[in-house]
């Protein structure tokens, strides 16, 4: 259906309305005559009255007043600071629900964005334990009544508001985070303010081996000297069980982004250590890796089911982090190339083939994009094909080397199916064709939804 320009509602009126859809941010769409309403707080199926309250050419916005009708889906939300937060969209929504929401997505933008015809996509493989979860906290801090607060912007603000603990959180990450918070409180050290770009703590960060128990800290500040360095990292080893890294981001800028350029080991190592299924992973401050790894077990066994590799296969894994999906592949094929453009990830790349003892992979440091045609043109080819990019998806110039180079099957593991479904198009018009698409839930409570595709030449 194609959305009307103007309005049919006028501004702070109330109407009754049925609920059809969830956006990829999780606030349910009302339809007038075609023209759509976002509204948060509902569910899909459910009937209620809204009032209008921001009317754009095209599509608009109400506040929910009353559901009149609810989903059997609908649940209360576990949290306590739920409607505060923002950091989690459907903890109001079952977890059944939110499986369901994540399929009716991908399948969405296969078919509005992707134009993709008879692919097989499967239900969203869903998490044994969709609580407790993520195995890496960052949070900002900030001041109140003199004191620091360490926990999340309240929504639409810049207010920060003090979090006990969070319910898709590790236990530890709780507990890391507030202890820390608390050291540093009494050693007097500042938040950093945002608005006069003075004060010294911007960010506490933590990252857990799930399975080894090693705790990374991260302190990132606005200067490289703060008062009683050594008294902090003296409690910070002495109160908290695990802790094998004690790390200082320093971050100067007046930026969003979280981590500075430089970073100082404090105390211990400048990694922590953790496993994907048999295989061992050093991972350092500045290195991405997947924040649920029970679910990375099952996506990466999905990618590899979908390489299907014999042993005779030359590979390339774009986008390749601290080289974890070209560990799983190499045990399986001829060779693997990496590609990634952090270079500390790729360091970590080269120490974890190391310390598992794989040694038919090779890594690079640099865009996929520029790295990949530059070995396409040395005559390094692939195979198989595997990306794993951020969330704004491939670059044009790799998806036309792939075209080019032509390799047997492309593995996309993608965190954004719009994104996903806009690069398969171009690879579809390039000559592949799209055999599944299998959607992971690595992100339960959220909107955020994982899928892996695979590929065929045809
Ligand atoms: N495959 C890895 C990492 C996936 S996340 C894993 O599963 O753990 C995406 C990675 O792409 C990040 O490590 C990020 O640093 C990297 N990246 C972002 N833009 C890039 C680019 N243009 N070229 C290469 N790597 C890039």
């Amino acid at each position: 259906m194609v959305a009307k320009i103007q309005a049919p509602v006028q501004k702070n009126e109330i109407i009754d309305v049925v609920f059809e859809d969830l956006t990829h941010d999780g606030q349910a769409v009302a339809k007038i005559e075609g023209y759509p309403l976002f509204v948060a707080g509902a569910l899909p199926g459910e009937k209620g009255s809204i009032q209008a309250t921001k009317l754009n050419k095209g599509y608009g916005f109400g506040r929910l007043i009353e559901l009149k009708e609810t989903s059997p889906f609908r649940q209360e939300p576990e949290c306590p600071i739920y409607s505060q937060c923002g950091g989690c969209q459907l903890q109001h929504l079952s977890y059944e629900g939110q499986l369901q929401a994540k399929e009716k997505q991908v399948r969405d933008v296969m078919e509005r964005i992707g134009k993709l015809e008879d692919v097989t996509i499967h239900p969203v493989l869903g998490a044994n334990d969709p609580w407790r979860y993520r195995n890496k906290a960052q949070v900002p801090v900030g001041e109140e009544n003199g004191g620091l607060v360490a926990g999340f912007y309240q929504k639409r603000s810049h207010s920060i508001i003090n979090m006990e603990q969070c319910l898709i959180q590790h236990e530890k990450s709780d507990e890391v985070i507030q202890k820390v918070r608390a050291i540093c409180d009494r050693y007097g050290i500042k938040a950093y303010d945002e608005a006069k770009h003075k004060g010294t703590l911007r960010h506490i960060m933590a990252r857990y081996g799930k399975i080894t128990g090693e705790v990374m800290v991260v302190l990132v500040t606005r200067t490289e000297d703060f008062p009683n360095k050594k008294k902090i990292i003296e409690e910070i080893t002495e109160q908290i069980d695990g802790v094998t890294s004690i790390i200082q981001s320093i971050n100067s800028k007046k930026t969003n982004v979280i981590l500075g350029d430089t970073t100082k080991v404090l105390w211990g190592n400048e990694v922590i250590y953790d496993y994907i299924g048999d295989i061992k992973f050093a991972i350092s401050a500045r290195s991405f890796y997947q924040v649920n790894p029970e679910q990375t077990k099952v996506l990466y066994d999905k990618a590899l089911e979908y390489a299907n590799l014999t042993g005779e296969e030359q590979v390339i894994d774009a986008y390749c982090g601290i080289g974890t999906i070209s560990l799983f592949l190499a045990q399986k094929a001829k060779k693997v190339y990496g590609v990634e453009i952090v270079p500390e990830a790729i360091e970590d790349a080269n120490r974890n083939a190391e310390l598992n003892g794989i040694t038919n992979v090779e890594f690079a440091v640099g865009e996929a994009e520029t790295v990949i045609p530059d070995w396409y043109k040395q005559g390094i080819t692939a195979d198989v094909l595997v990306v794993d990019p951020p969330r704004k998806g491939c670059d044009e110039t790799l998806l036309q080397t792939i075209i080019d180079m032509k390799p047997k099957k492309v593995v996309y593991v993608s965190c954004n199916p719009a994104t996903l479904a806009r690069d398969l198009r171009v690879l579809e018009d390039g000559g592949y064709k799209t055999v599944e698409i299998q959607p992971v839930d690595m992100f339960p409570m959220t909107t955020h939804c994982e899928s892996v595709a695979w590929l065929e030449l045809v």
